[in-house]
């Protein structure tokens, strides 16, 4: 096997035994990027300068026996964590030159454990899509099928996984931007509870959606990536002060007798027959393993888009006042005077997407229709979080398909923003309720695309679905299975 093939654990356990250095290792993943890159467009920024320093900083570790799981391990970020002295675009020509004078904590965590930096990741523009097709840097495709989205907004944190050009990746996750492209793209990707992980360094989109979390090849690396990553930040004051559980010795494989939930509202009869004959081979899987299934309602679904795209567009439009050319963001040399400089810089520094979502998300705001849009999908919002309270007095965890769909083709949905927005309907409740979920490989479609099971814990649970992800995992092959590139 290729060491862009392994996973942290795998890698760790080569490092450690000095079968190679973090340099060679360094040195593989850059080959791979320059080899796949001109075919996939995960990144925006590659940084092999500083990838070889980390690592010579890493073997430098590692000899003295200092050596942590994560130590040497080459790791890529979505483009929307500030990385000191490294360029962060948002994938906006917004910030096409804006140079970071400080890092995201969840970076600076990995690193002081020693990871190496690969670089920057593709993303729809400020984190609003499920493409990647907003990303003012070109396209990413998704590897197992080139003609097809990765999903987004993370799609080059999952696409660079799916390519074997990062052995693991963060992105994060407001209306399911780490699940839905994990999915697309075969991988396992975290949506850890509100408040678990700090944005302390994360350029905000909706900021009582938004969360951070890891991309992997598997439960396991997951488990580590989650237990960095995690935990109270001062600097964040939506960041929560409990203790982060050993999430790896939480993989302890045995899920007998945990009573998994399946919610009517998820299991509709226009969900794609591969999908539904993934969930179906999955339960059965989970039947064998000890689990027993429940038969739950989540009554208020049909609400959770609509109540979405009224609140996430109403935080970005106050979190992107911001970028007005004198504060943040790109500035318009041929302007007069300040309001015709701040109009035209804006004009030009945001893509289509973002205007439409900035419009939308003030009209909700505005004085007269506050009551009737914001207000209101405030209200509808908790009653959204009360079912999935009611839902966990009876069950430990939810199971649902993370898509309708496998991977769309490029340019399918992007002049139809509102089946683009439907395409998110098994993701976006979980966000509104502030808790977390997780999804994994479960099934390829006729066509050979991934499919990806979403299992959704209670507010803080992350240890239980990790479980029940690994038991799954350690029960099937999909996990195995690599993108033909
Ligand atoms: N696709 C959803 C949106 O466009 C979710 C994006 C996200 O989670 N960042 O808002």
């Amino acid at each position: 096997m290729e060491i862009f093939d392994l996973t942290i654990h795998e890698l760790h356990g080569k490092l450690k035994a000095k079968e190679v250095s973090a340099v060679e290792a360094t040195g593989a993943m850059l080959a791979r990027i320059e080899a796949v890159e001109p075919k996939v467009g995960s990144f925006i920024t590659v940084t092999p300068e500083q990838a070889l320093a980390d690592a010579e900083a890493a073997d430098r570790r590692i000899a003295a026996g200092e050596a942590d799981v994560l130590t040497g391990i080459p790791l890529a970020l979505k483009d929307i964590f500030l990385t000191e002295g490294i360029r962060t675009t948002c994938g906006s020509r917004m910030l096409h030159n804006f140079i970071p004078p400080y890092s995201a904590t969840s970076w600076e965590r990995l690193r002081e454990r020693g990871a190496v930096l690969l670089g920057k990741l593709n993303q729809d523009e400020f984190a609003m899509g499920s493409s990647n097709e907003s990303s003012a840097f070109g396209i990413c495709r998704n590897p197992w099928d080139l003609t097809r989205i990765p999903g987004g907004s993370s799609g080059g944190s999952a696409a660079a996984i799916a390519a074997r050009q990062a052995i693991a990746t963060l992105g994060t996750d407001t209306g399911g931007s780490i699940r839905q492209p994990a999915s697309h793209c075969g991988c396992v990707g975290l949506k850890p509870t509100y408040g678990r992980v700090s944005r302390y360094g994360v350029i905000a989109y909706a900021s009582s959606l938004d969360q951070v979390g890891p991309l992997t090849r598997d439960v396991t690396d997951c488990a580590i990536m989650l237990g960095a990553v995690a935990g109270h930040d001062p600097k964040d004051s939506t960041s929560v002060d409990t203790p982060v559980p050993d999430y790896v010795a939480a993989l302890s494989g045995d899920i007998k007798g945990l009573r998994i939930g399946l919610p009517g509202e998820y299991f509709i009869a226009g969900l794609d027959p591969d999908v539904q004959a993934a969930m179906d081979r999955a339960i059965e899987n989970y039947r064998r393993l000890g689990a027993e299934f429940v038969d739950i309602s989540l009554p208020h679904t049909d609400y959770a888009v609509a109540t979405y795209y009224l609140i996430a567009t109403a935080e970005a439009s106050s979190n992107l006042a911001r970028y007005d050319g004198v504060r943040f963001g790109h500035r318009s040399p041929q302007a007069g005077g300040l309001i015709e400089m701040m109009t035209r810089s804006r004009s030009e520094g945001f893509g289509a997407e973002v205007k439409r979502r900035i419009m939308l998300g003030t009209y909700a705001l505005s004085s007269g229709y506050y009551d009737a849009y914001y207000l209101k999908a405030q209200k509808v919002r908790t009653l959204i979080m009360q079912d999935f309270i009611q839902a966990f007095e009876g069950v430990d965890v939810i199971l649902t398909p993370v898509a309708p769909t496998p991977a769309f083709r490029i340019g399918e949905k992007v002049n139809d923003p509102l089946q683009m927005y439907l395409s998110d309907i098994f993701t976006i409740p979980v966000n509104l309720a502030g808790t977390c979920a997780i999804a994994v490989p479960a099934g390829l479609s006729a066509s050979g695309l991934p499919i990806g099971m979403q299992l959704i814990g209670k507010p803080f649970g992350e240890e239980t679905i990790l479980r029940a992800a690994h038991a799954f995992e350690q029960a099937t092959e999909w996990h195995t299975k690599r993108a033909p590139l």
